[in-house]
């Protein structure tokens, strides 16, 4: 993978990290979340929209592979699938930066856990 990919998909990341760890504090907040809804909302269509799904209460579970992924960059390991070691495609990354897997060993591994 060319390094500016690496760079534009670092910076993704990072702001993904950014929104997913503010809507976490703001959870987590005494007093809840007063105030503050619209920015949350804010924050999860963000989120939404970078994942391409909707999430669900598990942001720390999210935050945790956003960080993995930068972990992996760091590294030097990003794009390679944890699985088989192959390049995952430019193209899941775009969708999902944080995919640990590429297709055919994800697809194995979710009709393994159906
Ligand atoms: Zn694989």
């Amino acid at each position: 993978m060319k390094t500016e990919q690496v760079a534009k998909i670092k910076k993704r990341l990072i702001s993904l990290r950014d929104e997913i760890l503010k809507v976490i504090e703001w959870r987590d907040a005494p007093g809840g979340t007063n105030g503050a809804m619209d920015e949350i909302d804010q924050a999860n269509e963000l989120i939404e929209k970078e994942m391409g799904f909707v999430m669900s209460n598990n942001m720390r579970a999210n935050l945790k592979e956003v960080e993995e992924a930068l972990a992996r960059i760091e590294k030097k390991h990003y794009g390679k699938c944890l699985h088989c070691g192959e390049e995952i495609s430019l193209k899941r990354l775009d969708v999902l930066p944080f995919a640990r897997y590429c297709v055919p060993c994800q697809e194995k591994m979710e009709s393994r856990s159906r």
